[in-house]
């Protein structure tokens, strides 16, 4: 066992800027790197350019580098990948930053004469570490799985909890070419006493993509089920509660509402779907959970319409992150909220305790107001559920709840999408 390795991360995001905080608690000696230097700025001043809890505490008790000069890596232990796949037209992924980030890392294993590891952590699809990355590596006149070693080591962190998730792993995926890599990668994670499973590269990048279709599949299932409890006038919660008692299916991912955002579920099953697809194969459940969960964001104007006429009304919306725990707005269920009543001629007044700022670079047009504030418009949509909304005073209001907020059933006109 190692006293501690030198690790890069390329790619300092929610899962890189994590990444490198807990290595760092672990002992390790970390560099972020990034393209962007406003990013390394703030972080080299001690302002984290994304919330998660505990971050802030892990980031004043470690010292780490952060620098946009990939020749800061040379003479790394491990490199790991963390830099985005964000959606691309057609459905996939476009893998131009790990494609970059992979030219700029053969470039430095050129300089470099130790064996290193290099792990993509990014989710991607299955093929693509040893169909793009190794090759790109290569360049560098050195031999994958000899000179230098390859891992994909999916991520499973959580928004919100990433530090905890981090620390605290259900499982380790340790996807290698060579026997070497994973057991250097093993030893990074030796304080982990968790399930570990060892698999080749394009198996390991699977896994994340099943893992999250998956997870989805359970949320537009219990959304289903919950569009039919809504016409039949049954509480989806109460039918959840029953159903999690049998061990098989388990309560996790059961909230029924308007549905999954992020920037992992949503791009995740679009890219497993893409991928299917390229091979020939039509992967029809895939292709409804998705498609349900767009349906599933547009239930609360439905809703709402009934009830009032949206031109020229006031809405005001609690809630703009993805999910609670969060300032990340990807394909928040709000986005599609806010362009539906836009179109219909509403104004909008909307609150988040942390994804304002994020938010207002999609929409620099509606107001953001105090939560007070939101509760005096017309209407109020309720899309993400922060427990601080569980402590508002609904009564005498309209209250369409995309998320089961307990206290907005006091409200003098309520309706939830799916109960
Ligand atoms: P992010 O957009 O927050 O961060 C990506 C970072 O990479 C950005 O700071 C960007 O400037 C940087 N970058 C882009 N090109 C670069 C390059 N050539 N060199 C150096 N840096 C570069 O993304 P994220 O949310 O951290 O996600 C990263 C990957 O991990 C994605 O593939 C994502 O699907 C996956 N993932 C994300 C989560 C999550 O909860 N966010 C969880 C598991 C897996």
């Amino acid at each position: 066992m190692k006293e501690f390795w030198r690790v890069s991360i390329i790619g300092s995001g929610y899962v890189g800027l994590v990444a490198g905080a807990c290595l760092a608690k672990l002992g390790n000696k970390v560099t972020l790197v990034d393209i962007d230097e406003e990013k390394i700025k703030t972080i080299n001043n001690g302002v984290y350019p994304i919330y998660e809890e505990g971050l802030n505490e892990i980031l004043s008790q470690v010292e780490i580098e952060a620098s946009s000069d990939y020749q800061r890596i040379v003479g790394s232990d491990m490199i790991f990948l963390c830099v985005g796949t964000p959606p691309s037209e057609g459905g996939s992924v476009s893998l131009e930053d790990i494609t970059e980030a992979a030219k700029q890392v053969a470039d430095t294993l050129k300089r470099g004469n130790d064996y290193c590891v290099i792990a993509v952590k990014s989710t991607v699809p299955p093929g693509t570490t040893e169909e793009i990355v190794i090759p790109i590596l290569e360049r560098s006149r050195k031999k994958a799985g000899n000179d230098f070693g390859v891992c994909m080591a999916p991520e499973f962190l959580r928004e919100g909890k990433a530090v905890y998730d981090f620390m605290n792993p259900m499982r380790l995926i340790i996807g290698e070419l060579d026997k070497r890599s994973g057991d250097m990668l093993l030893d990074l994670y030796h304080d982990f006493n968790v399930p570990i499973l060892r698999t080749n590269l394009r198996t390991a990048e699977m896994i994340k993509l099943a893992s999250n279709a998956f997870l989805a599949m359970k949320l537009s299932f219990i959304n289903e089920i919950g569009n039919i409890c809504k016409q039949l006038g049954i509480d989806t919660h109460e039918v959840a509660k029953g159903m999690a008692f049998d061990e098989r299916i388990g309560g996790k991912f059961l909230n029924a509402g308007i549905g999954f955002g992020g920037s992992c579920l949503p791009k995740d099953i679009r890219m497993l779907i893409a991928g299917a697809q390229e091979t020939g194969y039509a992967p029809r459940l895939l292709e409804e959970v998705s498609k349900l969960n767009e349906k599933q964001a547009l239930k609360p104007v439905e809703l709402l319409k009934k009830h009032i006429s949206l031109k020229g009304a006031s809405i005001g919306l609690l809630g703009l992150a993805f999910k609670p725990g969060t300032d990340d707005v990807r394909e928040s269920r709000a986005i599609m909220i806010v362009r539906a009543l836009l179109e219909e001629g509403a104004t909008i007044k909307a609150y988040d305790s942390l994804a304002v700022e994020n938010f207002k670079r999609l929409f620099p047009q509606i107001e953001y107001v105090s939560k007070e504030d939101v509760l005096n418009c017309d209407a109020i949509l309720i899309i993400t559920e922060w427990e601080e909304f569980n402590n508002l005073d609904y009564r005498g209001k309209i209250i369409i709840d995309g998320r089961g907020v307990l206290k907005a059933k006091e409200a003098r006109i309520y309706e939830g999408v799916c109960w």
